[in-house]
């Protein structure tokens, strides 16, 4: 089969290797599509240590082509897709028993510790699994799961009420994703942005406001909106998130999607105003799965450029200038 794999640290190729069998307990994938993701360079890179020779991609959409033995939830043909989340979690750990499988010591990482997307088949343990839902096609579910089901899990999850308002700093690839689904959650969505250029389309999105955060007073300007409830961090932008940090209002959350050095706030401000700062980590194949179809529900869709597989390195290689989410096109449909 076609593979785009990292032979070591930064060194790529074009090649061919043998198709994976499944083992007990697995599913393989005939890959259709699989988004690039900002963390594919990350391991690429050797950022998760000296993984190689391995296939990146974990935003994987495909077709159930064989399955292993024991594997009851899933058979042949059914559409399904999968994220960084790689599956084997073992259901007898702390974090397993408190129901969070994504922070499971035994849990693998697809394209990390064994072979992902980039390539025409994977095979996975099946519990790494999503469904796809109709109204999704493979192009769309690829950045669903990795990219939205960390918007999606985090501001789902984050105690917040209809009508609430939610900032949104950022309108690239988290962030167009994060206006779409706090707008469709019930928030009051205020979105953020250094210039002009992004307004019409935060608003297009579902954005109620647009905030330009390199004119003065972002902080007066937001709390002049109300009680800001969440700001979703989806830059990695030091100095801008501190800044938007003391607007929140009572009860807040600042809730990070994004890696950067360090963070300086004031505690004063968050024990007074009984602020939360939150991380949000992904989500496993049951988040994946919710996040897929509330957005085949409510019609979340992301904006996505699409490549062959054989441009895959390239892709990653400007992953800083695209726009959104990219997309490799690998099976035929
Ligand atoms: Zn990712
Ligand atoms: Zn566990």
């Amino acid at each position: 089969m076609r593979a785009a794999r990292v032979v070591s640290a930064g060194k790529w190729e074009m090649t061919r290797i043998p198709i994976p069998k499944t083992g007990r307990g697995q599913v393989r994938i005939k890959v259709m599509a699989c988004g690039v993701c900002h963390s594919d360079l990350f391991i690429a890179s050797g950022g998760a240590g000296d993984v190689f020779p391995r296939v990146p991609g974990h935003e994987v959409a495909g077709i159930v082509d064989e399955i292993g033995e024991g594997v009851t939830r899933f058979k042949l043909g059914d559409r399904v897709g999968m994220g960084y989340f790689g599956g084997g979690h073992c259901g007898e750990c702390y974090d397993c028993l408190h129901n969070s499988w994504v922070t499971c010591k035994k849990v693998g990482g697809c394209g990390v510790t064994y072979d992902g997307g980039f390539a025409e088949y994977t095979v996975a343990p099946h519990d790494a699994l999503a469904k796809i839902p109709d109204e999704i096609d493979f192009l769309q579910a690829g950045p669903f799961c990795c990219a939205g089901v960390t918007v999606f899990k985090s501001i789902r999850d984050a105690g917040l009420k209809g009508g609430d308002l939610v900032a949104v700093h950022g309108v690239g690839g988290l962030g167009h994703l994060g206006i779409q689904f706090a707008r469709k959650l019930g928030f009051e969505v205020i979105a953020i942005s250094s210039g002009d250029a992004k307004e019409k389309l935060a608003k297009e999105l579902g954005a109620h406001h647009y905030i330009n955060s390199s004119k003065l007073d972002v902080v007066g300007r937001l709390q002049a909106l109300g009680n800001i409830k969440c700001i979703m961090c989806t830059a990695p932008a030091k100095e801008a998130v501190e800044e938007l940090s003391k607007a929140l209002g009572f009860n807040g959350t600042l809730l990070l999607l994004s890696i950067f050095s360090d963070l300086s706030v004031n505690p004063m401000q968050i024990i007074t105003k009984n602020q939360s700062i939150v991380g949000s980590y992904s989500g496993d194949s049951r988040d994946t799965e919710a996040t897929l179809q509330f957005a085949a529900n409510q019609n979340v869709r992301s904006m996505i450029q699409v490549y062959p597989l054989e441009q895959a390195e390239e892709c990653l290689k400007n992953i800083s200038q695209a726009r959104f989410r990219s997309v490799l096109k690998i099976g035929e449909f």
